[in-house]
């Protein structure tokens, strides 16, 4: 009765693969399997099932590079879903996404910037923050948003907020919902806290900022905070509350000092320029 099984199962797969005629594009070689007009690799191949020789369909050359080609195509199409996905939830802001390297001046900033990207694998390994520090309107924003959307478009999840924003949202939250949202940030390879300092001073507030700094020191990941706070003050704060928190980010951060040229100033600059061609002034 054994015996019957695989006679059964010959049976059926005899007439499941019997050999074709050649179709348009195949024709038959001189070992009797199909071969492909196109790529003259066999359309056919020889299995052993049961201890019988068994002519089954396979795929020719073309095909599997056809199949090749669509899974690197499903690939690229997925990733740049993901990258999409990654910059709605990392960057909120709509005109952050245009600042970019590309639309960069090549100075000492924004070199320091690209090499911060370059060396990613090995700034998240030592867990490499900066605090970018300097004048209002140097570009320390602009620089964190170049670093921010080069990672995304890497794959790798940045987000880049501020106090005023996150206060804001922690402020309808139950204190159970803060704390998970506090969590949230560690999702993120990259956090990047723009413009330090302009957020409320309230003893609320600045609970919130240390807990939000501290969650991010204990997560071991990397964080770049930019304000427009004088670097002494932050090494020497007048208020505890302060202290506390700054000596956090120190130990997180190395200070860059950001003192690229006037980026408002130079784009008001660009500006006038345009204006005197067009009113030929
Ligand atoms: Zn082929």
């Amino acid at each position: 009765m054994s015996d019957m099984v695989p006679e059964v199962l010959n049976a059926a797969l005899d007439s499941l693969f019997t050999p074709k005629e050649p179709g348009e594009q195949e024709y038959q070689g001189v070992d009797g399997l199909l071969y492909c007009r196109n790529c003259h690799t066999p359309v056919q191949c020889r299995v052993k099932l049961w201890g019988r020789d068994k002519i089954v369909p396979c795929l020719c050359r073309c095909q599997q590079e056809a199949m090749a080609e669509k899974k690197r195509q499903d690939e690229l199409v997925e990733r740049q879903r993901k990258i999409r996905q990654l910059k709605a939830t990392g960057i909120q802001e709509k005109h952050l996404l245009e600042w970019n390297f590309g639309v960069a001046e090549d100075n000492k900033d924004i070199q320091m910037a690209k090499r911060y990207v370059e060396q990613w694998k090995k700034v998240k390994a030592e867990n490499l923050g900066l605090l970018l520090w300097g004048d209002v309107g140097t570009g320390k924003s602009f620089v964190a948003a170049c670093i921010a959307n080069a990672l995304l478009d890497q794959g790798i999840p940045v987000l880049m907020t501020n106090f005023s924003k996150i206060l804001n949202q922690m402020g309808a939250m139950y204190s159970e919902e803060r704390y998970r949202y506090i969590a949230s940030f560690s999702n993120y390879s990259l956090l990047i806290l723009d413009d330090l300092g302009i957020e409320r001073s309230t003893e609320y507030a600045l609970e919130q900022v240390y807990a939000v700094i501290d969650e991010r020191y204990k997560s071991g990941l990397p964080v770049i905070i930019t304000t427009n706070l004088k670097i002494a003050e932050i090494r020497n704060p007048q208020d505890v509350a302060y202290a506390r928190i700054y000596s956090r980010i120190l130990e997180m951060c190395t200070p860059v000092q950001i003192s690229g040229e006037d980026r408002r100033k130079s784009i008001g600059k660009e500006k006038q320029q345009v204006v005197k061609e067009v009113l030929d002034l």
